[in-house]
């Protein structure tokens, strides 16, 4: 089955919080590009590449990276993924979300040509649900208690406090927090890599008495010294994101038992391949791993439930459920019922494009 077309277009979804702050940086936009394959058969597959700067592409690079794996694309078999990725990745060092995109598509592509739901080119599923953890983004202590509230209303059980650093104030926000949802809500932190190691201890260590479940990212993604402080002296769980950034950092934080996790996303690690590589190599360490955020259309979160109920190792709620808090999404197809995501049976990923009526760069109706 030979590519005949690569095409790209942007993607901006407004956000529902024009004003959604987390420790690296405030958007009223969520931005990126549709990747869309078209073989020789007939058959189409999607992908999605995010814009995301700490990862490493931005909504301004993210065209000349794709334009420039084009030909690396075009006129091959698109069954040859590790061929392709092998062609992508010594074009250009790094463009993860690009390659991501790529990936993807491809996995799409073969799958709906087969007829088959894509989770059946990574081993099959594991499970048929998963459960959605929603992040919370940083404001005062009682108005992030009253959108956890919210939340909770809608079926979700666990969540995601975004904090920023400061000891105080991030205390303040776990304990609203979990005075507000109750006992039987399940609370992580995401620090974004804003506190100092010593802070990071003084903070997670008074949370702790508010039942954290997990800690992600507290200290500077190449510190890994401290990062590996923080893991020995607090009582909750460590998880690596932005310093799981590669499967070779993966490889590093695993071996070192520098963290007690690692949040896997396809967009950071360049696709569905090196995620099931990562995933494989946490087991092996035994070091927890499970699927963090996925931000952006339904289409890239679809990818992502195929991949989650294909790990036997998703142990905890993962981060699909962002595209809840966002406006004109170009696919449809997935929900969130419940607080959990239902792993779609059809061909391909499980989501498909819907007619537009408003500005894909802008996202202006
Ligand atoms: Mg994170």
């Amino acid at each position: 089955m030979i590519i005949t077309s690569v095409e790209f277009e942007p993607c901006v979804m407004p956000l529902e919080d024009k004003n959604w702050t987390f420790a690296l940086g405030t958007a009223s936009t969520s931005r990126g590009y549709i990747v869309r394959l078209t073989s020789d058969s007939g058959h189409v597959g999607y992908g999605y590449s995010n814009s995301s700067p700490h990862m490493g592409s931005t909504f301004e690079s993210l065209p000349a990276e794709l334009e420039r794996f084009k030909p690396h694309v075009l006129g091959k078999d698109a069954f040859a993924i590790e061929a392709i990725h092998m062609a992508l990745d010594r074009s250009l060092t790094g463009a993860s979300q690009a390659k991501a995109g790529i990936d993807c598509a491809l996995h799409d592509l073969c799958a709906r040509s087969l007829g088959v739901p894509l989770y059946n080119l990574l081993g099959g599923k594991v499970r048929d649900k998963v459960s959605v953890l929603r992040i919370v983004a940083i404001k005062t202590p009682a108005e992030m208690a009253a959108n956890a509230e919210k939340l909770l209303a809608q079926g979700y059980r666990y969540f995601k406090i975004k904090v920023h650093g400061d000891v105080e104030e991030d205390v303040a926000r776990v304990k609203a927090i979990r005075e507000r949802v109750g006992e039987d809500a399940h609370l992580t932190i995401d620090a974004n890599q804003s506190y100092s190691p010593k802070d990071a201890i003084t903070a997670i260590n008074r949370m702790a008495q508010y039942r954290l479940d997990l800690v992600e990212q507290p200290v500077a993604r190449d510190d890994l010294k401290g990062l590996e402080l923080v893991t020995r002296s607090v009582p909750v769980t460590v998880e690596a994101d932005e310093g799981a950034g590669t499967v070779d950092e993966i490889m590093t934080l695993v071996s070192n038992r520098i963290v007690d996790a690692v949040s896997l996303k396809i967009q950071k690690l360049g696709g569905l391949r090196n995620a099931l590589a990562a995933a494989r190599i946490c087991e092996a360490g035994k070091v927890k791993y499970r699927l963090g955020a996925h931000v952006g259309t339904r289409l890239g979160n679809a990818h992502a439930i195929h991949l989650a109920a294909a790990l036997p190792g998703v142990d905890y709620a993962c981060e699909l459920g962002e595209f809840s808090r966002m406006f004109n999404d170009p696919f449809a197809g997935i929900e969130v019922v419940n607080g959990e995501l239902a792993v779609p049976d059809g061909p391909g990923c499980g989501v498909e494009p819907v007619a537009q009526a408003h500005d894909r760069k802008t996202g202006a109706a």
